[in-house]
């Protein structure tokens, strides 16, 4: 597949779903990719990335950076808190935000640095021991905690279990995100963007179908 196809799709499904185009931002999933396939992407005018690790794209992006100014960056995967800073300096939007000891954390360096990258908060909608996220329960609760730091929550994210339903996990979280007053959605990956799309993704982190098969292993 191709950049122009997913684009295509994304505009169908926004679309069918009643939606206006434009409506849904998609994160180009670049992790462990390697990089002419990254640069025919940016060739191709996409600006829009996404990682899940710190370290790899510090490593990898102030380069491309240097000849594409306008990239924006997301982190998608679990943030440490002793990587925040880190995270804060090369991320456009953190979606890993789940749980109050990296809210404060990020509310003390946003202070500092007088910026704060666009959050989203992360629930375990499958409620799985080995994943991040806050559980469903306690997400009305952590969403006010981030609030009273004056962190800019911008939407909820969601990843859902392998094998379960995603629609399921794509409409709790979309309730969640209604109940506290937010709009904003980050689900939605290679096998089902279209789906989240008809349950009211504002973003989708498409990794494989974009770039091919990843190459390295690792998550
Ligand atoms: C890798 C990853 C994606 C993209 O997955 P694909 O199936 O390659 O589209 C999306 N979201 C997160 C959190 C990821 O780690």
């Amino acid at each position: 597949m191709s950049l122009q196809e997913i684009t295509d799709r994304i505009a169908k499904a926004e679309a069918t779903a009643g939606r206006a185009a434009g409506s849904v931002h998609l994160i180009a999933v670049s992790k462990v990719q390697p990089d002419q396939r990254v640069e025919a992407v940016l060739a191709q005018g996409h600006r829009c990335f996404g990682e899940n690790r710190v370290q790899e794209a510090a490593g990898k992006w102030p380069g491309f950076k240097d000849r594409y100014p306008d990239v924006q960056l997301h982190l998608i995967g679990p943030l440490q808190t002793n990587k925040a800073r880190q995270a804060m300096e090369h991320f456009d939007a953190i979606h890993s935000i789940d749980r109050p000891k990296l809210a404060k954390t990020l509310a003390r360096l946003a202070q500092e640095i007088g910026a704060c990258p666009e959050l989203f908060v992360q629930v375990n909608t499958g409620e799985e021991e080995q994943k991040a996220g806050i559980l469903p329960m306690d997400a009305d609760g952590f969403i006010a905690e981030c609030r009273a730091l004056d962190l800019p929550v911008r939407g909820l994210m969601c990843l859902p279990p392998v094998d379960e339903e995603p629609a399921l996990h794509f409409a709790l979280l979309a309730k969640i995100a209604e109940r506290n007053g937010l709009d904003g959605l980050s689900m939605g990956m290679s096998g089902d963007f279209e789906t989240a799309i008809a349950l009211g993704a504002t973003h989708v982190r498409v990794g494989s179908a974009i770039f091919g098969e990843r190459v390295k292993p690792g998550e």
